[in-house]
């Protein structure tokens, strides 16, 4: 079977930003439209998307654990990390 051209449909390490994805601006849209309260701030973001991108428990940008998309997931103050070991916590 030849591959080579096809688009790759799922990736064990991309959050949904580095695929292209239909789901991406909508996602995006979303996240930008949420009240900042409810947000971690842009460097708590970013160190808890790139603990998400060395876990195994990633695929295509979701969650296999909780089956969130991670960068939903990781945007909000009240989240963890579904790991027993949490990778990330909460903010209080
Ligand atoms: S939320 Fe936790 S378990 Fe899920 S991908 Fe991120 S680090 Fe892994």
């Amino acid at each position: 079977m030849n591959l080579e051209g096809e688009p790759r449909r799922f990736c064990r390490k991309c959050l949904l930003r580095e695929m292209e994805s239909e789901y991406f601006e909508s996602l995006q849209n979303y996240i930008r439209n949420l009240d900042e309260d409810l947000k971690v701030e842009p460097e708590v973001y970013e160190e808890r998307l790139a603990k998400c991108q060395s876990c195994d428990q990633l695929l295509s940008g979701m969650c296999r654990l909780c089956g969130c998309y991670v960068e939903l997931r990781a945007v909000m103050r009240k989240n963890s990390c579904p790991k027993v070991r949490a990778e990330w916590s909460r903010i209080a």
